[in-house]
């Protein structure tokens, strides 16, 4: 997708603070961070939502949060965190291309 930003961040075309990388999976730093720690998982190929799951992608995504629960407390998340995958316009979901925000770094409250 050429107009993407994270497609532009996987091609090395804008800079970002990398966390962790392989061949499907980067793992950087949110710009406007949320919490203390907050990382943004992205698959490198390009989709936006859990609506164009097929067996191969859901077989990255499951991947992908084994990665997570390896690495969490390397990077500091040792005491938890909270994933959040934002679908869509009314979840607002401003960047197309999946990402799965990683957040923690201090207590997170969920309210109703
Ligand atoms: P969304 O609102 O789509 O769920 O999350 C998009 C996230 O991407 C936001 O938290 C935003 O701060 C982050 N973001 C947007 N542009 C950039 C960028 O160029 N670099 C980085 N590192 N994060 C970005
Ligand atoms: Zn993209």
């Amino acid at each position: 997708m050429e107009d993407c930003i994270f497609c532009k961040i996987v091609k090395g075309e804008i800079p970002s603070a990398k966390v962790y990388e392989d061949d499907e999976i980067l793992v950087f730093k949110d710009i406007e961070p949320l919490t203390k720690i907050h990382l943004l998982l992205i698959p490198k190929e390009h989709f936006k939502t859990v609506a164009e799951l097929d067996g191969k992608r859901a077989a990255l995504l499951g991947r992908a949060l084994q990665k997570i629960g390896a690495l969490a407390p390397a990077w500091g998340l040792e005491k938890g965190y909270r994933l959040v995958i934002n679908q869509g316009e009314e979840a607002g979901q401003s960047v197309p291309h999946l990402h799965i925000h990683i957040l923690g770094g201090e207590p997170l409250r969920w309210e109703k």
